[in-house]
């Protein structure tokens, strides 16, 4: 899960790191009564989880209370990049020295973390790292070692940063170790003309396996997912919502996975990934159903089950069960394979729901389902 920016800057601030005063809003109104406040010319800027606010409009200086009541108007309900601006942040405008980028992120290949820092960040840092590398380091960090000061200065010195960075470059590794992240990054890290170093953008991304030690940023980071994200979640499903058309129910990721895979390899788009797991009950099967049919794109159902200690036979009275609860309203293709297959694929038969088709085979279901949802 993404943090936004103002999340972000209060996670440095909690473990030290420098940062300008800001207050966040959704009102013209109150980012009058902020700039006040905060001495009168403030930066605006889009409380948005996507980057290069700063091209799109997003990051806006305001000369005086009223110009940052104006501005706040204009970026407030602004699009960019497909995500529309809620809130923004009224900060304190530093005068800056250099722009710095400094991040650590997962490197899940090297099995380590990777620290990227540059002497020359701000805005272009993708273009900095695409036309000239060398002003990029890159070092890994072992993460039972983590970033000692020995570490940071190596860091710094790599990247060309000043020596004062280093004690920033240690707390921003506490930030990622005692908040769960999986990503910090802060473009740019200034230094001011004051010689403070201030990090004057964040980016944070908690590790999801670990939200049940962050409770605190729990609700609203639902509340800005998908609705059927949202809707899977709140019944406890591994639901993932797609671009496509075929609605997917299987069980195991790895079989999901290949499903989607497959399902594609037949011109078709996969509309979600769905793990219902090993019990596939009755209730799981209609909660998964419920939510894919009410997905307006989905135009075909394909459930992929392989029978293993949850047998076919059992699968297949779950989805007969969840007939009874769940209206279907478009074709489901139905392929049991593996443990009790025959008996799950009879049990199917008997019931001979109209809009139900069974497949033997993963490729010819897949096949099928691809058709009914190019064709419907
Ligand atoms: P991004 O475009 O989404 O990365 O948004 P940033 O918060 O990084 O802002 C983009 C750019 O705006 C920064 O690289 C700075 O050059 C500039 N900027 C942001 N805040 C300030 C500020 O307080 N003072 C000055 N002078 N420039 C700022
Ligand atoms: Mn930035």
């Amino acid at each position: 899960m993404d943090l936004y920016e103002h999340q972000a800057r209060q996670l440095f601030e909690e473990h030290g790191i420098l940062v300008p005063r800001a207050e966040v809003t959704d009102s013209p109104r109150e980012a009058r009564e902020i700039a006040r406040r905060l001495g009168g010319r403030v930066v605006v800027k889009a409380q948005v989880k996507t980057g290069g606010r700063g091209k799109a409009g997003g990051v806006k200086l305001a000369a005086d209370p009223a110009a940052a009541e104006l501005t706040a108007r204009q970026i407030l309900g602004m699009d960019i990049k497909g995500h529309t601006v809620g809130r923004v942040l009224l900060a304190q405008p530093v005068d800056i020295e250099s722009e710095f980028y400094v991040s650590y992120v997962l490197d899940r290949a090297a099995g380590r973390f990777l620290a990227i820092a540059s002497a020359e960040g701000g805005t272009e840092i993708e273009e900095v790292a695409a036309s000239r590398p060398e002003a990029v380091a890159r070092i890994h960090i072992d993460p039972a070692e983590g970033v000692t000061s020995a570490k940071a200065a190596e860091i710094a010195e790599a990247a060309g940063l000043p020596p004062r960075t280093v004690d920033v470059l240690v707390r921003l590794w506490e930030v990622l170790v005692r908040e769960d992240a999986v990503l910090v990054e802060v473009n740019p890290l200034v230094l001011t003309g004051q010689g403070q170093i201030l990090a004057l953008d964040g980016k944070v991304t908690l590790d999801d396996n670990a939200r049940f030690r962050q409770e605190r940023w729990g609700a609203e980071g639902v509340a800005h997912e998908d609705p059927l994200e949202a809707a899977a979640a709140a019944k406890g499903l591994n639901y993932v919502k797609l671009d496509g058309e075929v609605g997917i129910i299987g069980n195991g990721a790895g079989l999901v996975m290949s499903t989607l895979d497959v399902v594609a390899g037949c011109g078709a788009r996969p509309a979600n990934f769905l793990d219902i797991g090993g019990g596939a009950s009755a209730q799981i099967m209609a909660d998964g159903l419920s939510v894919i049919l009410s997905d307006p794109a989905v135009k075909s159902v394909f459930v992929n089950v392989f029978g293993g200690i949850t047998a076919c036979d059992a699968v297949a009275d779950g989805i007969v069960q969840a007939l009874e609860t769940v209206r279907l309203t478009k074709p489901l293709v139905v392929r049991l394979d593996g443990n009790n297959a025959a008996r799950g694929r009879a049990i199917l038969d008997e019931h001979a729901h109209p809009l139900v088709q069974q497949a033997t085979t993963m490729d010819g279901a897949a096949r099928r389902a691809a058709q009914l949802a190019t064709t419907a």
